[in-house]
């Protein structure tokens, strides 16, 4: 039996949650095309008894703090970074390859890695065997693996990768579970991708969400979360005219939730105002940013 945390890393964007869906065949992080989507540590479990548990991390992507909302973020990526049995160094293949190979460098990780070259659906031949061969020649790089996370290309030949340096060791987890997370956490999630899904570019970033009820009744589960934001303008945005925007975030979400927990939900929506909150300490606590 082998088990150990697999961890994943990379700059925004690279395709980290994509990944973890697809390594999981469920989808657990929610994924956006615009950066910084992911704010926690997600953890997603892949076992197959008696064979391995792999717990695998999503993590945010790597920034610069410019927030304390952004410190408790990079504190989710070291965390990942002191635990890793294994690390996935995940490069979107058409990225600029030094500034990659710079970030991935400075992870000094002491553990084996596999570089994972992302989004081949959209990479010619040549420039993968161009930025194949330059990984290849950083110390750091134990292993290539090339893969579309969208297109689950490759995903087998990736596995088949990481159980080479897994380490023997009995499962952490017991083997039904998918995460150790609670699905309130899940329910919260995926209401704030609709927002990134469905807002401009400015708002999702000042933006939390908060499941303050959750409740499993006989026929359904009744879900009332908050939407909070920094400002009266941007509460306004996300009710929408005649409150046609925070209607439509709330089908979308109730539709995907309804799909995650096979079961059918009433979902009630709040916008509130918070000003500052993502540097305010207590805030960010209440919110779940630990
Ligand atoms: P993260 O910030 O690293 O977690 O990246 P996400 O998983 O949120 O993905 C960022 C964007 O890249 C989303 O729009 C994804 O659909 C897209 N993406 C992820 N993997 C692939 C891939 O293999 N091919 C293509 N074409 N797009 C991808
Ligand atoms: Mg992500």
């Amino acid at each position: 039996m082998k088990s150990g945390f697999v961890n994943i890393f990379g700059k925004p964007n690279a395709g980290k949650s994509t990944l973890l869906n697809a390594l999981l065949g469920e989808k657990l992080a929610i994924v956006s095309s615009k950066v910084q989507t992911t704010r926690h540590r997600i953890k997603g479990f892949l076992t197959d008894p008696g064979q391995y548990q792999i717990i695998f991390s999503d993590t945010p992507g790597i920034i610069e703090p410019r927030y304390k909302l952004h410190e408790k973020m990079m504190m989710n990526v070291k965390s990942a970074l002191e635990d890793a049995d294994v690390a996935l160094l995940l490069a979107d293949a058409n990225d600029n390859k030094e500034e990659n190979n710079l970030l991935f460098s400075n992870l000094k990780l002491k553990v084996p890695s596999i570089v994972v070259l992302n989004k081949t659906d959209k990479t010619s031949k040549h420039k993968l065997a161009e930025i194949s061969d330059y990984y290849a020649q950083q110390h750091y790089c134990k292993k290539i693996v090339a893969i579309s996370a969208l297109q689950k290309t490759n995903i087998t030949s990736l596995l088949n990768a990481i159980l080479e340096f897994l380490p023997e060791g009995e499962a952490f987890y017991n083997e039904d579970d998918l995460t150790d997370l609670p699905t309130k956490f899940f329910a919260g999630e995926m209401i704030r991708e609709k927002v990134y899904e469905l807002l401009g570019d400015e708002i999702p970033y000042h933006t939390a969400v908060i499941v303050n009820e959750f409740k499993e009744k006989e026929t359904l589960v009744k879900i009332q979360a908050d939407i909070i934001v920094q400002r009266e303008s941007q509460k306004a945005i996300l009710i929408g005219e005649s409150g046609k925007m925070i209607k439509q975030i709330g089908t979308l979400a109730r539709k995907d939730i309804e799909n995650f927990l096979q079961q059918k939900i009433f979902l009630e929506l709040f916008v509130k105002v918070r000003p500052k909150w993502r540097d305010n300490d207590m805030q960010l606590k209440e919110f779940g940013y630990h």
